[in-house]
């Protein structure tokens, strides 16, 4: 038996009036997705409680069957391990945007959507920064996509609790990282002066003097947000005894599941964006269950439309998800293959940012129990037999059925 775990990022929504108080779920053609729950059995899921809203990486914790607001400890040292980077217990990890500065103040956070050619040339001059004052810190750093990068420091006595020096907005100063903890003061004065090398050396760089001539926003600045150590978690690799692979773009999500012992899945075409392929990913993870037990799949595209409040954009997503998901019917064998398909919170177009509302769950495989509900929506599925749920209880269901529960008790 198989299993297979497709989440499908911010797809959760509210009822909005435009569509005459449907959600974009129920709006969609969805003919796949219902089809699927049609077949399965279906619920509903509170990712980490009832009304908390959860960010993605601390989504997929539980997801992956983790008391995530017990392990969590921040989102730096995932992001770099999603950038394949090697991060070590002690290593303090931020994620990092090239940014355009100007007289102290942050101008754009993303120096104008840098392309990553252009970034890569300038994480490349910031390999060998070697900081003065604190000669005995490392500093790591490699570029992901676009604007974005993940900065590791590797030292003695190194802690996550500083503050960013993103300051979250533009038009607002740069920001001093400053220390949470008594014990954190080393790790501010090392981000600072990292902060102020970049800025040096960044200012001066012959790609900043071009893109000036071209009139693009300068890349003359790094600012670092979400400071971070690795959690300690038993890999669910170990955990439940599977063979576990992913399919996933995002650093972020892509750091959970290295930390959760999965093997990455390289899917040409995946970008992490709502033009990503999803049939190539559907592809893969057909091909993925012939070597492995278990794989996840994330789609992250209905997030970003969501945060860009583009109701049209989301709802297209949702088809092209259904699209993959009928693809997934007609190639998996569902004799011995049970699929869930979830997401890892709502971000209604409403609010444009993550919220605290549950999340619908399907899961349909060779001895699931249909429930008789015939849609996959944030209403159908409040009527399911799987009932109200935690985050954490997902990966359990899917490996009861694979057999990899040990029993408890006698
Ligand atoms: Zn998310
Ligand atoms: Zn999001």
């Amino acid at each position: 038996m198989k299993a297979a775990l497709i989440v499908c990022d911010g797809m959760a929504d509210r009822p909005i009036r435009r569509l005459g108080g449907k959600t974009p779920l129920e709006a969609a053609s969805t003919p796949n997705l219902d089809e699927a729950a049609r077949r399965g059995a279906t619920g509903i899921v509170d990712i980490l409680a009832p009304g908390i809203p959860p960010g993605s990486d601390v989504a997929h914790l539980a997801l992956f069957g983790y008391d995530a607001l017990k392990v969590y400890r921040g989102r730096g040292a995932l992001e770099a391990l999603g950038a394949d980077m090697e991060v070590k217990p002690g290593d303090v990890a931020f994620r990092g945007n090239f940014a355009t500065l100007n007289d102290g103040l942050v101008v754009d956070r993303r120096a104008g959507r840098i392309d990553s050619a252009s970034a890569r040339r300038l994480a490349e001059a910031l390999q060998n920064i070697k900081l003065e004052k604190h000669p005995d810190v490392e500093v790591l750093l490699r570029h992901t996509t676009e604007h974005r990068l993940a900065v590791v420091f590797r030292g003695p006595r190194l802690s996550p609790h500083v503050s960013d020096t993103d300051p979250g907005k533009a038009g607002l100063p740069l920001a001093e990282a400053k220390p949470l903890t008594v014990a954190a003061s080393k790790t501010a004065e090392v981000v600072n002066e990292f902060t102020r090398l970049a800025l040096k050396i960044l200012g001066e760089h012959p790609l900043n003097e071009e893109r000036k001539r071209r009139g693009l926003l300068e890349a003359n600045g790094v600012i670092l947000r979400g400071g971070g150590v690795l959690p300690e978690v038993e890999p669910l690799t170990a955990r439940f005894n599977v063979k576990a692979a992913f399919i996933a773009v995002t650093s972020l999500i892509r750091g959970v599941c290295k930390l959760a012992g999965m093997k990455p899945i390289k899917v040409e075409g995946a970008t992490g964006t709502t033009k990503t392929n999803v049939k190539a990913k559907a592809e893969s993870l057909v091909k993925a269950l012939e070597t492995y037990d278990f794989c996840f799949l994330h789609v992250k595209g209905a997030d970003n439309a969501s945060h860009d409040q583009n109701l049209e954009e989301k709802m297209a997503m949702i088809e092209r998800i259904d699209g993959m998901v009928g693809y997934l019917l007609d190639r998996l064998n569902l004799e011995e293959t049970y699929l869930a398909i979830t997401a890892d919170h709502a971000t209604p177009i409403s609010v444009g940012n993550h919220t605290g509302d549950p999340v619908p769950l399907l899961i349909l495989g060779p001895e699931v129990l249909a429930d008789g509900v015939e849609a996959f929506s944030e209403r159908a599925c409040m009527r399911g037999g799987l009932g109200r749920l935690r985050g954490k209880d997902v990966i359990h269901l899917l490996m009861n059925y694979l057999g990899r529960l040990k029993k408890f008790g006698a």
